[in-house]
């Protein structure tokens, strides 16, 4: 199904689930033991139109409702550490949330610690750490970058040129879905890398310099990880599709992203985040290296709440994604409920195939 229409599909459900009042009747069955929030970017909006990763960002404000509204409601707001815990004894006092943010951005402390500090709420940050190294390539803004910035796209496709024309949003718009969808279905990460590479060098993007614009370096991280409230996570080294890359890499894109956090910063991460995290990006054999090497929990982008049965799946967790698409508190809620996830889910409570 095209995007924008399931997109809408997917906003009418809410829409429904909302005003019928449904969510709150099917929540004792559905709302399971709690949800993994997810998050990515909190800042405050630009003006650009031209905006393809705005799913992946917050205002400041928005998430402060939410957060409010959490404090207020009979949630238990706890660290992965306590839902490790509950979840592995069978301990459901009441619902919980986790609020998680993944890659490291200078945001997430600039504008949501002083939120998460003010409401007294623990937080984990899953970071990759050739980010903080300055090396990492978020080809996905180099992507958006690219095309915001020219009008004429070149792109390399099965060894011939091909030339997209960008000269206004709708266009932008269209070519950045076209490219992103061809990148997604490159066989190997290697392929991805090597064609962003070549783009972002013909059309004179600096892809590492992502990294010092909007990421955290080892010292900025360093001080949020002071604060008992802060839980630092591991999300690989490289942050790539690790479904696209030998069982060697997954692995030691796993223990080393931990070793490097644990050199840099003292604590030894428990706790993973898989990147990107849908379906196609991770699946069992992932899951299965992450308990083979012994982390406690593992998460996905996989929509979702927790359930009790989660216990025998712990590093295939669900998330809930607040994102810049659905900024009201009213479908957070929903959202939180489970009553929308559960439809994508087929009313499974556990999906990890
Ligand atoms: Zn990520």
């Amino acid at each position: 199904m095209q995007s924008g229409l399931r997109y809408t599909l997917f906003r009418g459900v809410l829409n429904a689930l909302y005003f019928s009042g449904a969510h709150w009747m099917l929540r004792p069955m559905l709302g399971g033991a709690g949800a993994i929030l997810m998050l990515h970017h909190v800042r405050p909006g630009r003006r650009d139109r031209f905006q393809p990763n705005s799913l992946l960002e917050v205002t400041p404000k928005f998430f402060e409702r939410v957060i409010k509204r959490l404090r207020k409601s009979k949630i238990d707001l706890i660290s992965l550490d306590e839902m490790h815990r509950r979840l592995v004894t069978g301990e459901f006092p009441r619902r919980f949330v986790c609020v998680t943010f993944d890659d490291g951005y200078r945001d997430n402390a600039e504008f949501a610690y002083p939120i998460l500090k003010k409401y007294e709420v623990p937080f984990a940050i899953y970071v990759a750490t050739s980010f903080a190294d300055r090396l990492g390539e978020l080809w996905w803004l180099a992507l958006e970058a690219v095309i915001a910035h020219n009008q004429l796209i070149g792109i390399r496709i099965d060894g011939t040129d091909r030339w997209f024309e960008a000269r206004n949003v709708p266009e932008k718009r269209a070519v950045y879905d076209h490219i992103y969808a061809w990148l997604r279905q490159l066989p190997t990460e290697d392929a991805l890398r090597r064609v962003m590479r070549e783009l972002t060098a013909r059309h004179r993007v600096d892809m590492p310099a992502f990294c010092s614009q909007l990421c955290m370096d080892w010292q900025e991280l360093a001080e949020l990880a002071a604060d008992p409230l802060v839980t630092i996570g591991a999300h690989t080294v490289n942050h790539p599709i690790l479904t696209k890359v030998d069982d060697k890499a997954v692995r030691s894109e796993l223990e080393n992203s931990r070793s490097v956090i644990e050199a840099a910063l003292g604590v030894r991460p428990r706790h993973l985040a898989y990147p990107v995290g849908d379906r196609s990006a991770a699946g069992p054999r992932e899951f299965k290296i992450a308990t083979d090497l012994g982390f406690n929990t593992a998460v996905t982008t996989r929509p979702g709440v927790i359930f009790p049965q989660h216990r025998k799946h712990l590093t295939a967790l669900p998330r809930i994604s607040l994102n810049g698409n659905f900024q009201s508190t009213r479908y957070a809620k929903v959202l939180i409920s489970g009553a929308a996830t559960a439809l994508n889910n087929g009313f499974r409570p556990v999906n990890v195939t």
